[in-house]
């Protein structure tokens, strides 16, 4: 064959996902990963939420290697030497189709790389992407090494850095502000003890942690999901704070480990895997144009990425922006036109999904996750209030607006920056 119809750069859930729908539609696709398998590169913590894989690989639960089926979310505030949670279990979560799966990229890419090439697309891990090939403007193949892979289309889903996208003068530069860092463990401890640590009905169901705080001050949150006879933890943090902050990503994610009720969840647990890897923060007024003539861009390498505090959603934004990619695709194949006006119906594809309507409704999270209060003043204003109505003392107790009233003095909030970060909380995930 001297040209493949489609020709894709990483076979994350965005790349892999393409080339299964495109093979699926008769396209001749090949993949290029660099990892010496897919996964194997790739940092992520793991929870996938299910009916919108569901969509696009119907009842992958039978037979991918999925960890635990999430039943419990709680969002956490860790406080100076205390926390607050606000838990949530649903039997719902844990029957078909389920809402979330806790997953290891190690052996997840690898099985939707082989959906991929059951439907026909050529799987080529080991190698890297070195160019995209260029010429008036018109992405026309890939480069690896000594090797042309000329292509009708080049689907870009190269993750985070887009460094191929950058070199070839097609993307704007990112700035370190819209990038966090994300640091991540997988920690050992057998089956049983995470199911009855986290009070999981049996081995098949999971937990799913947000946590708020002990990241030093440094604008980012933390997560904690329970594998089958593992545990992923890890922060996710903004990457200029952590600069100005002078320190190690790891001196920070070892003090966010030492807060008392972390410690507690992995006590025993013996560290099997350390990673790191940038993450887009997302942002719906981030989203960029998704084509050109002759190629796509989909999932991180086009900076797609929900964080609305509760859910951290890049995999299945991915895998939905791949599947609106290989939409246009299949219809500029009909055409015969290749060119960014042939491509064009790829935005139109998107913006009519689920995923693009509820980056629009948290399109106010942005603004929030800024706001420097919610990480390192709020998660110990908010224990100190449940210290006042939680503890018997022997002076006279606070009733909530008392509480309320000392948690403010204490933490050094004032009445104006309190309704400020109510309005813009609102903004950002109520209304
Ligand atoms: C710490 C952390 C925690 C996260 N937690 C979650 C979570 O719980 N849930 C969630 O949904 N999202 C999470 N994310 C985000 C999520 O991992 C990404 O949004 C998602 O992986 C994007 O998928 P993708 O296919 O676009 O890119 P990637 O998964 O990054 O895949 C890109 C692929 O391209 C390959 N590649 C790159 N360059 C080349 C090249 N030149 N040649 C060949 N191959 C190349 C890479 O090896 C890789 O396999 C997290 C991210 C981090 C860092």
């Amino acid at each position: 064959m001297d040209k493949f119809d489609v020709a894709i750069v990483g076979a994350g859930p965005a790349g892999a996902t393409a080339a299964y729908l495109l093979a699926q539609a008769g396209l001749q696709v090949v993949v290029v990963e660099r990892g010496q398998y897919p996964g194997s590169k790739n940092v992520s913590g793991g929870l996938i939420y299910s009916k919108i894989y569901h969509d696009i690989f119907p009842n992958f639960w039978d037979e991918a290697p999925v960890e635990r089926a999430i039943g419990g979310h709680s969002l956490v505030f860790l406080g100076d030497g205390a926390s607050t949670s606000i838990d949530f279990r649903s039997e719902e979560g844990t029957e078909a189709p389920y809402n979330a799966f806790s997953v290891l990229r190690a052996k997840f890419d690898p099985w939707l790389a082989d959906q991929a090439e059951a439907a026909g697309a050529m799987v080529i891990p080991g190698y890297r992407v070195d160019e995209l090939l260029v010429e008036d403007g018109r992405v026309w193949g890939l480069k690896a090494g000594e090797d042309e892979l000329p292509a009708d289309v080049v689907v870009v889903a190269e993750g985070t850095r887009s460094q191929l996208l950058k070199n070839a003068g097609l993307r704007e530069p990112f700035h370190a502000k819209d990038v966090s860092v994300g640091i991540k463990e997988i920690i050992a401890l057998p089956e049983e003890t995470i199911t009855d640590r986290f009070q999981c009905a049996s081995a098949e169901e999971g937990a799913a942690y947000t946590l708020v705080g002990h990241t030093g001050g440094i604008e980012g949150g933390g997560f904690l999901y329970t594998n089958k006879d593992t545990l992923s933890l890890g922060i996710v943090v903004k990457i200029n704070s952590l600069y100005n902050s002078k320190r190690q990503p790891h001196e920070v994610l070892d003090e966010f480990k030492s807060h008392p009720l972390v410690a507690r969840l992995i006590r025993g647990g013996e560290v099997v895997e350390y990673s790191a890897q940038t993450v887009h923060r997302g942002g719906f007024h981030l989203i960029p144009q998704l084509y050109g003539d002759g190629y796509v861009v989909a999932g991180s390498a086009a900076r797609l990425l929900l964080n609305n505090v509760m859910t951290l959603r890049g995999m299945d934004v991915a895998v939905v922006s791949a599947a609106a990619a290989a939409k246009a695709i299949i219809e500029a194949k009909e055409k015969g036109d290749f060119s960014a006006a042939g491509l064009s119906s790829y935005e139109q594809h998107f913006k009519e999904s689920s995923v693009y309507k509820d980056m629009s409704t948290f399109k106010g999270t942005y603004p929030l996750l800024e706001n420097k209060r919610l990480f390192d003043v709020y998660p110990d204003f908010v224990c100190s209030i449940m210290e006042d109505m939680f503890s018997v003392k022997t002076e006279p107790a606070k009733n909530l607006y008392g509480a309320l009233r000392a948690a403010q003095r204490e933490n050094d909030v004032s009445w104006l920056d309190m309704v400020k970060d109510a309005y813009q909380i609102g903004r950002g995930i109520a209304i």
